[in-house]
């Protein structure tokens, strides 16, 4: 913990972000960070640096739920370091007049590559084939050897097209795909702009051969799709989560994988982060999995650092920060 008692606000970081962020919020704030890189604040650390902290920044893997609010004595803002705040108890955060941002637009593309990139390696076995020839298994070139799922041409469908959602539907463009999509609100301008297609959540289902999920976590959303969903996929299709794991039922999933259902899943986020390693999921070869890497690029972080700095900055200083999620409450 470093530490540097001044008059300035107390701001709490909760985790290691770029020197020089830190440096300019320490020109106005005094500053507290949990420096390690690789393990998260303990809960007993947080609790005791928010009773008196003016400013938090936080990462996704902090749960800040009602407990830990009601133990803020003058909280005025948690800017978390991330698009997605369903780690935040955003109702219990805006009763007590604290502001909540995020940080949205700058991760954007670098998600939309990441999700590419999966749906690529999940169709052709990539980690599978690169696998087996580490291990030694490769004694010839064979016909039908780690043979996938073609992408050109295909169908890809997905299920909220939002700003992520619209740079993966541009990039399926380049790849010839049929583009299907499902969202809470139809979108006639992008349907006409990238030439796609609303459909409803079933018929989507039934007709692509990659579904990408890239709504966000919330209660509508959460086992969005299930057992029954499964079911109406073909059996060749592949599903792509790089949105939040709980989204999809994990448990029907492995089920859906193991009765060949469904032909395989790429997926960068799960129900419970870290995975553990016992998880069901990772028997299974046709499962390619991610540690929660969607906006891993040095450029993005830097900048998603610098946005939650920036957000949090403006916050304290009595302005309202651009990405401030609660405006409404
Ligand atoms: P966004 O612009 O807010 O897009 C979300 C879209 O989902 C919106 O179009 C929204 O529809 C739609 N939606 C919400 N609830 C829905 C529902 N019940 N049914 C159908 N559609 C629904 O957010 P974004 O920037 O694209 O990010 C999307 C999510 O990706 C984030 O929330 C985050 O959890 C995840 N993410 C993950 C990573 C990673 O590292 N793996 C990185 C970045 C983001 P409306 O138009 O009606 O609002």
């Amino acid at each position: 913990m470093l530490n540097k008692a001044t008059l300035k606000p107390k701001i709490f970081i909760t985790r290691k972000i770029p020197t020089q962020i830190i440096n300019q919020l320490e020109e106005t704030c005094d500053v507290s960070i949990w420096d390690d890189e690789y393990s998260p604040v303990p809960q007993d650390v947080l609790e005791e640096q928010i009773i008196d902290a003016d400013g938090l920044l936080c990462l996704l893997t902090e749960t800040i739920n009602k407990e830990l609010l009601e133990k803020a004595t003058k909280l005025k803002v948690i800017s978390n370091m991330a698009v997605g705040y369903n780690n935040i108890d955003i109702a219990t955060a805006s009763k007590k007049g604290i502001i909540i941002t995020n940080t949205p637009d700058v991760l954007t593309e670098t998600t939309a590559d990441l999700t590419f990139a999966l749906l690529m390696a999940t169709a052709r076995r990539i980690p599978e084939a690169s696998a087996y020839l580490r291990d030694g298994k490769w004694s010839t070139w064979s016909p039908m050897l780690l043979t996938g799922q073609d992408i050109y041409q295909s169908t890809i469908g997905i299920i909220g097209l939002g700003r992520i959602g619209e740079a993966l539907a541009k990039r399926a463009k380049g790849f010839n795909m049929n583009i299907l999509y499902h969202n809470r609100n139809r979108k006639p301008e992008v349907e006409v702009a990238l030439g796609i297609q609303y459909t409803s959540i079933e018929e989507l289902l039934r007709n692509a051969d990659f579904v990408c999920i890239m709504t966000p976590y919330t209660t509508e959303t959460k086992n969005m799709i299930r057992k029954e969903h499964f079911r109406m996929m073909k059996n060749s299709a592949i599903i792509i989560n790089t949105a939040r794991g709980g989204i999809i039922n994990e448990h029907d999933l492995y089920q859906a994988l193991v009765d060949k259902e469904i032909w395989a899943a790429g997926l960068d986020v799960f129900e419970q982060e870290p995975l553990p390693l016992n998880h069901p999921l990772l028997t299974l070869p046709n499962v390619v999995t991610l540690p929660h890497i969607g906006s891993a690029s040095i450029t993005t972080r830097v900048k998603m650092a610098e946005v939650a700095a920036t957000n949090l900055h403006q916050a304290i200083n009595g302005e309202t920060p651009k990405n401030m999620v609660n405006k409404k409450a």
